[in-house]
């Protein structure tokens, strides 16, 4: 049995620069990999995503371009050419991934899929064939998550699509209904529509996006259904099957009230589970939640001293830059003795529809919930000078300030480059930069974040 100072489990985005900086700080390291370097990101998630959302959005410009009196004949989407785009910039992506493992001395790369078999020995299923049993003294986890499947009559009859699937897809889908309308069910939904698909989006609760405040759920909503996207809420899914045409027929019942949706795909965006069912940490003793995440303190250890667990694996919101984040905060800790922890770091994330949803920090219910002294700042975007010149104006600007310290407390910017405003605002509130002074801080003008003076002009003193 070959034994390391350090292994990482899984070449997601924290496991890829945590080993790389592991063997540069002289940790004899491996990193296992079940499938292909860089993770949910590059392969599956962000990456191809947000190169095909961009396509989306030229195709809805092209459309819209008589607006700006610019008139464009005959908008063609060519989704075999889109899908090329798309993965050359994810094996460029995955490629500078791989050569930065190769490259780096002391690191050492298997392809295989791990098990814990005791607390810091695992056996890996080799991808060549054949298994091999290595330990170490640091274990890190960076399994990240994958797709539910919800237990719903007939679904495992239907030819279904997932987030990954979708994007393969050379032909434009005739009508596609997408069980689920949260970030990756509302992302995927605008594509398709605006590759030209019909597209109905199924959701459960009252509202999409239930997370988020409710005038923000409406807005988008109301973008969406603009865009002639159907969206149905309150809706139990009560079977699939096929018909003899191969069409699917979705059963479900809105309120007690029976429908019957015909379509020629099913995407299935109900969320994202941890993958540890696999992982036997039964077997090491590693403690999960009842989801299966794995539990960990606030330097990211788990119960066990010396096993570590990173990224979408332990919970909590499951982003990227979530993963990054918890890398340097292990890295630091472990190889420059620092003593940085995940408490109280703020989280920022950015749904790509478009306009996009930029969110940082309290929501107004949040707010509301803890009982706090706030205030409530509001802009529509159609009083947003950029995007009345740039013919971009649905969406609008909210803050939610401390009416006591005036400090900001979150932000949702629903708007063009909404995630772009919004990292302003994090700057802010990292600095501890108060809205009396964005208020008349000097931005260029016209920009989106000039906008700031005057949405905080709107809080009454
Ligand atoms: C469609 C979609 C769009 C998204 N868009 C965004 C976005 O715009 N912005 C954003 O911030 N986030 C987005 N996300 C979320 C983001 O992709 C994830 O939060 C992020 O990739 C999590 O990274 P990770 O490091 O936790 O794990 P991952 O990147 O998922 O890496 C885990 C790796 O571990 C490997 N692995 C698992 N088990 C084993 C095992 N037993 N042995 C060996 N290897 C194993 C897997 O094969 C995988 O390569 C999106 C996700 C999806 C699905």
């Amino acid at each position: 049995m070959r034994h390391f100072d350090a292994i990482v489990i899984g070449a997601g985005q924290a496991g890829t620069p945590l080993a790389k900086k592991l063997a540069e700080g002289g940790k004899k390291t491996l990193i296992i990999e079940k499938r292909i370097v860089g993770g949910t990101c590059i392969n599956d998630g962000c990456t191809p995503t947000k190169a095909m959302i961009a396509s989306a959005r030229a195709a809805h410009q092209a459309r819209s371009a008589a607006a700006l009196g610019v008139e464009v004949s005959d908008v063609k989407v060519n989704l075999p050419k889109i899908k090329q785009r798309k993965d050359k910039i994810v094996k460029s992506f995955r490629g500078s991934s791989e050569k930065g493992i190769e490259e780096t001395k002391g690191l050492e790369l298997i392809y295989g899929e791990a098990v814990f078999t005791e607390e810091k020995t695992l056996t890996i299923q080799l991808n060549k064939g054949g298994e091999e049993t290595v330990s170490a003294d640091w274990i890190f986890i960076n399994t990240g998550a994958k797709t539910v499947i919800p237990e719903i009559d007939g679904l495992d009859g239907i030819d279904y699509l997932s987030s990954t699937s979708i994007m393969e897809l050379e032909e434009v889908p005739e009508h596609l209904v997408i069980l689920g309308g949260n970030y990756i069910g509302l992302e995927f939904g605008q594509m398709f529509s605006r590759f030209g698909s019909k597209v109905t989006i199924l959701e459960k609760s009252s509202r999409l996006l239930s997370k988020e405040d409710e005038d923000i759920a409406e807005e988008v909503t109301k973008f969406l259904q603009d865009e002639k996207i159907d969206i149905l809420n309150d809706v139990t899914t009560d079977q699939f099957e096929l018909d003899d045409k191969g069409n699917i027929i979705t059963s479900i019942s809105i309120k007690g009230k029976k429908l019957q949706i015909s379509s020629s795909h099913l995407l299935v965006a109900v969320g994202r589970s941890p993958q540890t069912d696999q992982l036997g940490l039964q077997k090491a003793g590693i403690k999960t939640d009842d989801k299966g995440h794995i539990l960990v303190d606030d330097k990211l250890e788990t119960n066990i001293s010396g096993v570590y667990a990173l990224g979408d694996v332990k919970g909590g919101p499951a982003f990227t830059h979530v993963s990054y984040n918890d890398y340097t905060i292990v890295y630091r800790n472990l190889l420059e003795g620092a003593n940085y922890t995940t408490a109280d770091r703020p989280i920022p994330y950015c749904m790509f529809t478009d306009p996009q949803l930029g969110r940082i920090g309290l929501s107004e219910r949040e707010a509301k919930e803890k009982g706090l002294n706030f205030k409530v700042a509001t802009l529509p975007m159609a009083n947003v000078a950029r995007g009345i010149e740039t013919g971009e104006t649905k969406g609008l600007m909210k803050a939610i300030v401390d009416a006591d310290s005036k400090k900001i407390l979150g932000a949702a910017i629903l708007g063009t480059e909404g995630g772009e405003v919004m990292s302003v605002l994090q700057m802010a509130m990292i600095g501890g930069i108060t809205y009396d002074r964005i208020r008349y801080c000097i931005f260029a003008h016209p920009t989106f974040s000039e906008s700031l003076n005057n949405l905080f002009m709107t809080i009454e003193e």
